[in-house]
């Protein structure tokens, strides 16, 4: 355990180190290298070691969504055992989900990141902006006449219905589609372990796509992904402070600053390990011994949580998924967002609690509203340092829903919750 521990701290610091590292050479070859010699070093290095890092990333989403989310709606299988709180819980996880990714949209709307009135990014493949659909045929085109083809199409709308519908099969099954239900929660499990390997290529993924940028747009774009970075932190922020304490206070009807106080031990380490699944331990402690959570319902829900309510990662796709239209001069309609919004909340049941989970599934948002998945490449020199924010709302939008519903349920003891804590006990955990 320690161990794993380190070695993600270590792949962290290389990341970031990488970043560090790329963002230099970027400005250095932009700034002294003459032109040729740049375009030598992109075509020989650059491109290739970028390109490979994000075609592996691409390569696993497509498996990835549907065995993730056939397992993730099949785990929710003791919906039927725990009845009323299942039901609770997840329309809960389902609409703050939604919420999240909405208010990212307005947010940057409004802020409008990477749109610094700068030179837009050319991208590859041109830009690829498909004509708005029609919002109508957006629901019916969801339905996939061979899912299949939708798999060979990427067209991820339809694999997400398939999936879902294959988990409920699962789960009405029951006993006898057990083995088949192992065999694609260890698929699962392969294709998350092949996430950490190409994982490890990251620093090297990252030097590449970060100096390529810079070496050839300037530092322009360094400006752009600090808008990026600032604004989903901002959202973040907003939603984990703003619309999780108003929750708490209406839905919850507790005091939320005493929630904060004693939760704050568990938000340090999804912020440092980057995964719901790891928070799990801390998570579940914090809910029973100092919230007054019965374990009867956090059990369930929390882990629950950590797989299926990613409100963080919502977010995360919505201001990725604007930042990166506005990088490449092109427009979100409305119809696209709501697309963003249904994409995202659908994703979010089948993007895994570990690192890096949801900017595998960011491709799948961009490819379905018709933008560059180029533009991930930028997000994804980012990534690590959103990850750790946005995982850190993801484990606490689980908490509250949780607590939310178990007070709905007359079952919080609010005499726990109430209770002082002191700093040793916090620090101990
Ligand atoms: N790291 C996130 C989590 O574990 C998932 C993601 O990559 O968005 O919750």
């Amino acid at each position: 355990m320690v161990k794993t521990k380190n070695k993600k701290m270590k792949l962290t610091s290389k990341i970031l180190l990488a970043l560090a590292l790329g963002v230099g050479f970027g400005i250095i070859s932009n700034l002294f290298f003459p032109a040729n010699a740049n375009e030598l070093i992109s075509k020989w290095v650059l491109e290739p070691v970028g390109k490979v890092f994000l075609r592996a990333i691409k390569m696993i989403v497509v498996p990835l969504v549907l065995c993730s989310l056939i397992a993730g709606v099949a785990s929710m299988g003791d919906i039927k055992k725990v009845g009323r709180i299942g039901g609770k819980i997840v329309a809960y996880y389902m609409m703050t989900t939604a919420f999240a990714i909405s208010i990212a949209l307005v947010i940057s709307n409004i802020f409008k990141p990477g749109n610094t009135g700068m030179n837009n990014l050319e991208s590859a493949t041109k830009i690829t902006t498909k004509e708005a659909p029609f919002i109508m045929d957006i629901f019916v085109k969801m339905v996939p006449v061979n899912p299949i083809k939708s798999m060979v199409e990427g067209n991820m709308l339809q694999i997400i219905f398939f999936a879902i519908l294959f988990g409920l099969g699962i789960t009405i099954i029951g006993k006898k589609a057990e083995p088949l239900l192992n065999v694609i929660n260890q698929a699962n499990e392969v294709l998350l372990k092949i996430i950490g390997l190409v994982m490890l290529t990251a620093p090297y993924g990252v030097f590449a796509l970060i100096s390529k940028v810079i070496m050839f747009q300037g530092i322009d774009v360094l400006e752009k992904l600090f808008q990026y970075v600032g604004v989903v932190i901002f959202v973040l922020i907003v939603q984990a402070v703003i619309v999780y304490g108003i929750a708490l206070k209406i839905l919850g009807k507790v005091n939320p600053i005493k929630f904060y106080k004693k939760f704050w031990p568990v938000m340090v380490v999804a912020f440092s390990t980057s995964s719901s699944n790891a928070t799990i331990p801390v998570n579940l402690e914090a809910c029973e011994e100092k919230l007054g959570i019965p374990e009867r319902i956090s059990s369930f829900t929390i882990p629950l949580g950590a797989t299926i309510n990613m409100d963080g990662t919502a977010v995360m796709q919505g201001v990725a998924a604007i930042f990166i239209a506005n990088v490449y001069g092109m427009n979100l309609s409305l119809e696209q967002q709501l697309m963003v919004i249904l994409t995202a909340t659908l994703a979010s049941i089948g993007t895994a609690g570990v690192p890096s989970a949801g900017v595998v599934m960011l491709t799948m948002v961009l490819q379905q509203v018709g933008l560059p998945i180029e533009g991930a490449a930028l997000v994804l020199s980012v990534d690590r340092i959103v990850d750790m924010f946005r995982t850190t709302a993801n484990i606490t939008g689980d908490a509250i829903g949780t607590l939310i519903v178990a007070n709905s349920e007359n079952e919080l003891d609010l005499d726990v919750y109430n209770s002082e804590i002191s700093v040793e006990s916090n620090i101990n955990n």
